[in-house]
């Protein structure tokens, strides 16, 4: 089934921004993720629509209207760029203000594979995300390792969440 066709039908929509410094490869993580349906138990047709920031955040002006309704964000840093992880506090600060509370967010190292010019260990990633209560992964949009993972793992976080709201 396509993913971009807009009168096709689906059970669940769920919105899922990007966020993160410039040049940390959320727009090669968006085009890395080029299947965006997923079935739930064979039955279930998750649609989910990825914002991605188009730049914006060059200009430390990103519009809360990117933030409205969405279910779930990937708040991206660069493991070669060890300011852009200085930055994760921020983002999330922005992300918390912005989206609604059960915005489920996941922290996103990215670049894995120019794993010889890490700055970031993935254990202050790691226990960056379990201090403040968010998923962790580490990714590579250049070889494809974890992007698909990454969607997966949040579009089933937030599917279960909702699911549980329903009960
Ligand atoms: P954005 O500004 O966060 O959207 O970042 P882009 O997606 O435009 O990526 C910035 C630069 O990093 C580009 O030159 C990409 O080719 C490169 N890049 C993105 N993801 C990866 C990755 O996983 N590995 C490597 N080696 N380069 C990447």
């Amino acid at each position: 089934m396509s993913s971009n066709g807009s009168n096709e039908k689906y059970d669940f929509f769920f919105k899922v921004v990007l966020v993160g410094d410039s040049g940390v490869g959320k727009s090669n993580i968006v085009f890395r993720f080029t299947k965006n349906d997923f079935n739930k138990d064979n039955n279930r047709l998750v649609k989910a629509q990825i914002w991605d920031t188009a730049g914006q955040e060059r200009y430390r002006s990103i519009a809360s209207s990117y933030y409205r309704g969405a279910a779930g964000a990937l708040l991206c840093y660069d493991i070669t760029d060890r300011k852009s992880f200085e930055n994760v506090p921020t983002w999330l600060k922005e992300v918390e203000e912005n989206a609604e509370k059960e915005c489920l967010i996941m922290l996103v190292g990215n670049k894995m594979d120019l794993n010889e010019m890490r700055e970031v260990d993935v254990r202050d990633g790691r226990s960056f995300a379990r201090k403040n209560g968010l998923a962790f992964i580490e990714t590579s949009a250049l070889d494809a390792t974890g992007v698909e993972t990454a969607f997966q793992r949040i579009l089933q976080e937030i599917y279960n969440t909702q699911a549980r709201k329903q009960l």
